[in-house]
């Protein structure tokens, strides 16, 4: 399986953060997981891929050509793929993993789950969104989505789609038992998932 981190370039004024990272970027590599990063060497992004690396996974880089100096690219991945905007950026981890989690980190880090979480919402894919909690760093985020629910704004199935997780066990077990939010509006040509839902079925049917 692949997991895309999502991951502050920031280490964060807390030795937990830098400390948890690892230690869950190591157990997805132990567990067989291979990991789609943002291809920083810089901060917790850094961390999780020299941890990965070094417990023997396979990391998979992706950096637009502005930030290859600013974040220092990695150049110790199994996989760099320099592309040409933050956009191509985020569809490439967004295409290559079969889950994402978000591990503690500033307005990138959000903007980067907050949108494959809205993406899910609209039936463009159907993975697991997740939240690595450390120290209770997602706890106002995660609140926040349960008050788009006590509001209105968010279905309740919506919410369960965002989901906070202790470790890689946990995550990998999310994964296990996850079912997607069927998508908010009726199937489209931009809803790909609902696309490929409906050519599976067909398949079955013939
Ligand atoms: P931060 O959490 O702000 O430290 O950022 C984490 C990562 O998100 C860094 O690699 C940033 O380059 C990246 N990032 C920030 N804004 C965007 C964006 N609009 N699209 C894609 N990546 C971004």
């Amino acid at each position: 399986m692949k997991v895309t981190v999502y991951a502050g370039s920031a280490l964060g004024n807390k030795p937990v953060f830098e400390r948890e990272a690892r230690k869950f970027a190591a157990e997805l590599a132990r567990s067989g997981c291979e990991i789609v990063y943002g291809g920083g060497g810089v901060g917790l992004m850094g961390a999780v891929a020299d941890a990965a690396m070094e417990a023997g996974g396979k990391v998979t880089g992706v950096i637009p050509q502005s930030l290859v100096h600013a974040e220092i690219a990695h150049q110790g991945l199994t996989e760099l793929h320099v592309v040409e905007t933050m956009h191509e950026r985020k569809q490439l981890m967004a295409d290559l993993g079969d889950c994402f989690v978000a591990l503690p980190g500033g307005v990138g880090t959000v903007e980067e789950i907050v949108e494959v979480w809205a993406w899910l919402v609209l039936g463009h894919h159907d993975k697991p969104i997740t939240l690595l909690n450390v120290d209770g760093y997602w706890d106002r985020l995660l609140g926040a989505a349960r008050r788009m629910a006590a509001n209105g704004f968010l279905r309740p199935e919506e919410l369960d789609g965002f989901l906070s997780v202790h470790d890689a066990g946990h995550l990998l077990q999310v994964c296990r038992s996850w079912k997607a939010p069927l998508p908010r509006w009726p199937a489209t040509p931009t809803a790909p998932v609902v696309a490929a839902r409906d050519a599976r079925a067909g398949d079955l049917a013939g």
